[in-house]
């Protein structure tokens, strides 16, 4: 996915939820992306706010959003329902950018005059860049309303970022007993030979395989960075 496909992606959500770190302490609130452009992804905020000072220190961000709805909903037995949508997520590091920047920017790219606006109607408003990040879309539809399995993950990544690798792995310890294939819901596994496999993008990692194999054949994996 390229730059303009996640913006909008996250377009289309509107209202964003900006995570970043305060003194080791997460602090959230609602914004918006307005533009983007071949650099990255941008968002304004005021230069009195706690959210500013953190992007200053911290030069980092993250940024996740739901679509179509975020509300949550429940079968006759309790248990939770969501209409099929998507969730996105993109965390990295962020710049900000002066008003003469952005000035030169709305002149050939009419998306960055509503930023131009609002900093000459609210003078304490800057803008910051995200130029460098890592994410990815979680397309779900769990009843299988419009595709034969609940998940597909699209890993993305701009700037020099790569995407790490984070979730289980079936290892060479595995004996081809197929529990794990029939026990996962999100048909995440499947038969390439003899081995047993699991397909990332349909995996939501939920755990099932990792507590029913017999022999402890599928790693948990923190982070490895992809080439
Ligand atoms: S449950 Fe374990 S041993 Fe059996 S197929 Fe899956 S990974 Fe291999
Ligand atoms: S973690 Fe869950 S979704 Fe992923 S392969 Fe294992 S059982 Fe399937």
């Amino acid at each position: 996915m390229e730059i303009p496909d996640i913006y909008g992606k996250f377009d289309r959500i509107g209202c964003l939820t900006f995570a970043t770190v305060d003194n080791g302490i997460p602090q959230t609130r609602i914004a918006h992306l307005f533009a983007f452009d071949h650099e990255g992804l941008y968002f304004r905020t005021m230069i009195t706010k706690p959210f500013y000072e953190q992007l200053k220190k911290t030069g980092k961000v993250s940024v996740c959003g739901m679509f179509p709805e975020t509300s949550v909903s429940h079968d006759e037995q309790g248990m939770p329902r969501f209409k099929p949508g998507y969730t996105i997520r993109a965390t990295g590091d962020v710049r900000e950018i002066s008003f003469g920047v952005l000035k030169e920017k709305a002149a050939s790219n009419e998306m960055f005059m509503l930023g131009v606006k609002d900093t000459e109607k609210y003078p304490a408003m800057t803008t910051f860049c995200l130029f460098r990040a890592w994410g990815e879309v979680y397309d779900f539809d769990y009843e299988m309303e419009q595709r034969p399995h609940k998940l597909q993950r699209t890993g993305f990544c701009f700037g020099d970022m790569r995407i790490p690798f984070r979730g289980v792995r079936i290892t060479d310890a595995c004996t081809g007993c197929g529990k794990c294939l029939e026990r996962c819901s999100f048909k995440a596994i499947y038969k390439d030979g003899q081995r047993y496999v699991i397909d990332h993008g349909r995996c939501d990692v939920c755990g099932d395989c990792y507590k029913i194999c017999p022999v402890g054949a599928v790693e948990i994996v923190i982070e490895e960075i992809q080439s």
